[in-house]
């Protein structure tokens, strides 16, 4: 069993076939997903999602690149919705000087805002981090001490941000450009990542893995993604796919499915 701790399947590229899609997820071998919402009608859908389907659980914040949109009431709708039983995640939030599509000022208050939250419910963080790795480590460091966890998703720093977010105790997840030819300078430094510190996931729709790529990922795609991670690692798939599934088990608190 394999899981997608990272998909966006309440997106609108998943309108037309989304329940064929958890099916074929579900067929693949995915034991859980997390639908990681990105703005506030995305964590409505994503919300609406997991009430539906037993094995879909909901992470709800907003991205970087959405900072702009939050407003108060936005903010206090979120708040108001993290304590239910399939809320198992804050995210996802973050920085992205990358694209900067919100002003450096908002993305950095609504990300201490979220963190905020993420310690009031005693919930993992997500995060998303492109070309900010400094800074988004120095914010974290403002939380030192108060119990903070989470994962880095869709690692794309070098192999001293790697160190930096491990020695935080961070977890850290790769998507499927990990298998590109190209991506050498990414394989070399899953080498160094201590398996117990590794997740899964997509981060469908996009991203899919090499034999996919420039199609539609979704989360029955993540086995070539796993594979390519478990051969860098040494160990066999199903040995991979148990570590890992414990580990998103342990960080989301997800038991029992
Ligand atoms: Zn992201
Ligand atoms: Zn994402």
């Amino acid at each position: 069993m394999l899981v997608d701790t990272h998909c966006h399947l309440d997106l609108e590229q998943f309108a037309d076939d989304r329940a064929a899609v958890i099916e074929r997820a579900r067929a693949s071998g995915i034991g859980w997903l997390l639908n990681v919402a990105v703005c506030l009608k995305s964590c409505e859908t994503t919300l609406e999602l997991s009430r539906r389907h037993e094995d879909v659980f909901a992470s709800l914040g907003v991205h970087p690149h959405y900072a702009d949109t939050v407003n108060e009431d936005a903010f206090v709708r979120i708040k108001g919705w993290l304590g239910q039983k399939k809320v198992k995640a804050v995210g996802e939030i973050g920085l992205d000087f990358y694209r900067n599509l919100s002003s450096v000022v908002s993305q950095m208050q609504h990300l201490r805002a979220f963190i905020g939250l993420a310690l009031e419910f005693d919930l993992p963080v997500i995060l998303h981090c492109r070309n900010a790795y400094k800074e988004l480590l120095a914010v974290l460091d403002e939380f030192h001490n108060a119990g903070l966890r989470g994962v880095f998703h869709c690692f794309s720093g070098t192999g001293e941000d790697m160190a930096c977010l491990l020695e935080r105790g961070f977890s850290v997840s790769f998507c499927g450009n990990l298998t590109y030819p190209g991506n050498t300078a990414l394989r070399d430094i899953l080498k160094e990542v201590p398996l117990e510190r590794l997740l899964l996931e997509t981060d469908s729709p996009y991203l899919a893995p090499h034999l996919r790529r420039g199609e539609r990922n979704e989360p029955a795609f993540l086995r070539e993604t796993a594979q390519a991670m478990a051969d860098i690692k040494g160990i066999t798939l199903e040995d991979f796919a148990r570590c890992t599934t414990q580990n998103a088990a342990a960080l989301f608190r997800i038991e029992g499915i």
